[in-house]
């Protein structure tokens, strides 16, 4: 089984703002980030949408010890999309010493950062990024 949607253009896609995803001809689910199966039942038929690319924070927590090559702090936040699936991402445009739990619920929308590459990683990435 291949990957029906794969990592590159689902990062290229971010890349413009663009989120892209999975959707399932068996349960109407949306799978995102990209899977081979859906997330809801396992189904394989699966065709490629392009989600809104909006939702609410459902949780988050502030960073103040950063991994090494990271800027400390920052906030890294699960969003539940409006299609269902939850995202995980940084949330940008937010002061981290303002941060308070009434952020939970708040809208938000997607954006992407350049990540330049570590000694962990192959070279520069791209990360999902959240504002509100
Ligand atoms: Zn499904």
């Amino acid at each position: 089984m291949e990957y029906k949607l794969t990592h590159k253009a689902y990062t290229a896609a971010l890349r413009e703002n663009r989120l892209l995803g999975l959707k399932c001809n068996a349960c109407g689910g949306y799978t995102v980030p990209p899977k081979k199966v859906c997330i809801e039942c396992a189904g394989e038929d699966l065709d490629i949408v392009e989600l809104r690319g909006q939702g609410e924070i459902r949780t988050f927590t502030v960073i103040r010890v950063a991994s090494e090559g990271f800027q400390a702090p920052y906030i890294v936040g699960i969003i539940e999309l409006d299609e269902g699936p939850w995202l995980m991402g940084n949330i940008i445009g937010v002061n981290c010493d303002e941060a308070t739990m009434d952020m939970i619920g708040r809208r938000v929308k997607l954006g992407h950062a350049v990540i330049p590459g570590d000694k962990f990683s192959a070279g520069e990435r791209v990360a999902t990024t959240f504002s509100l």
